[in-house]
């Protein structure tokens, strides 16, 4: 009689019995042995230092490329950085030399939803160390209501699954960073709880120092045993919209954003991108400390998404929107797919209501919804997505429930 070598169970009790070579396994010891698979690899986070493979600047701007739609100039600085500082990463502790190679933390500065959290992200993927997103609207001075500036490192030690070493050479992206410019040019008028303080406090952060860290977050508690975190090897990338730098940097240039060039000087200026104009100064004049620029020493800007990239985000990425709808039609085994027409109605909508690339999912959500519904229940096998159904789904859709946040 045949039974499972691994609980017992005789063949009819089973739903399935699969033989080995000298035994047999049934559905439930498998279904057991898989959980157990799991737990051991599959949640183990496998963030091995040793294991990093330094990719050259050129191979990491091509990752990116997989997953992030333009934005050259961002990819290219980016690249360098990241191979940089794990350069440096990699390096034996004592060299002879007493040639130090500094942090290279990034600041990037472009409107919201061009790309700026995505770009960190993939890098993150990209090199498996842990990461984590913080959004500087919520740290505060220690002791105001808010969060301590420590809680940043408290999310990356929990994503590292309190596995300080690998928290150690993680990459934190600081979100909104400009929202923590200082108020008005004269500092000591009044205390700047949310602004200049909390500047001052990621001052440490930002350089590299020991920083005691709350294990699960909150404030400080005299008997919470901290965890002391080396930050000398966490990448910091921050990313903020400005909005209102370009005036700064018109003003640096001695120009103006709209109207006459007054010199000679000037005839090269691109206007309408003053962007890529930006300089550390800029941000000192929007009220960013200077010590706090000085530690984020690579800036560089993201495009505005015009209509092109946003037709691309749409379609090319590794795991583009249009991809994963595809996905989801065909577990159901319906085949997807859309005419060109109805994309370019997505873009039109997306930026007709000035939604940006956040907006292209919402769209499309909004054109899926009843076919996400209906089809797997019908014995349809395809499905095409028009540019007259588009619309149509789209007239039905209350368009308050499209504004992203
Ligand atoms: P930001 O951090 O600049 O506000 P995000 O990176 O969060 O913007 O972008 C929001 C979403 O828009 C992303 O998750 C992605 O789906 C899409 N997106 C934005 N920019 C790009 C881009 N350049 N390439 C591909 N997708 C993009």
């Amino acid at each position: 009689m045949d039974k499972c070598s691994f609980c017992g169970r005789e063949k009819k009790e089973t739903n399935l019995l699969i033989a080995g070579i000298s035994g047999h396994i049934c559905d439930r010891c498998i279904e057991q042995a898989f959980v157990i698979v799991q737990e051991e690899l599959g949640n183990k986070t496998d963030f091995d230092i040793s294991k990093l493979r330094l990719m050259k600047p050129q191979e990491i701007k091509q990752f990116l490329d997989l997953y992030v739609i333009g934005q050259d100039e961002a990819k290219r600085y980016i690249s360098v950085a990241v191979y940089n500082h794990y350069k440096r990463l990699l390096q034996p502790t004592k060299d002879n030399d007493d040639v130090e190679i500094e942090k290279s933390n990034i600041v990037l500065v472009g409107e919201t939803g061009t790309g700026k959290t995505l770009l960190a992200r993939t890098i993150a993927k990209m090199l498996h160390v842990p990461f984590t997103i913080v959004d500087a609207t919520v740290l505060t001075e220690a002791g105001y209501v808010g969060e301590d500036i420590e809680s940043i490192l408290t999310r990356l030690l929990q994503v590292a699954d309190y596995n300080v070493e690998a928290a150690e050479k993680g990459i934190v992206f600081i979100d909104e960073i400009d929202k923590i410019a200082r108020k008005g040019d004269n500092p000591s008028i009044t205390r700047d709880v949310s602004g200049e303080g909390v500047q001052q406090g990621l001052l440490k952060l930002l350089e590299g120092a020991i920083v005691n860290v709350p294990p699960q977050g909150g404030r400080k508690h005299p008997d919470q045993k901290m965890i002391p975190v080396d930050t000398k090897n966490i990448l910091f990338i921050c990313g903020g919209a400005f909005d209102g730098i370009e005036k700064k940097i018109a003003n640096r240039l001695n120009t103006k954003t709209v109207g006459y060039r007054a010199n000679k000087d000037q005839d090269k200026i691109d206007t309408e991108n003053l962007l890529q104009y930006i300089a550390p100064m800029d941000l000192k004049a929007f009220g960013l400390i200077p010590e706090i620029i000085g530690r984020l020493p690579i800036l560089t800007y993201m495009h505005p998404l015009e209509e092109k990239a946003l037709r691309r985000i749409l379609t090319e990425p590794k795991n583009a929107i249009v991809k994963q709808y595809q996905k989801l039609f065909q577990i159901d085994g319906i085949d997807l797919s859309w005419d060109e027409k109805a994309l370019n109605f997505v873009v039109e909508k997306a930026i007709e209501y000035k939604l940006g690339a956040r907006g292209l999912r919402s769209i499309c959500e909004a054109i899926m919804m009843d076919a996400m519904f209906e089809m797997p229940s019908t014995n349809t096998k395809e499905i095409k997505i028009t540019e007259d159904y588009a619309r149509n789904k789209m007239e039905k859709t209350n368009l308050k429930r499209l504004k992203v946040a």
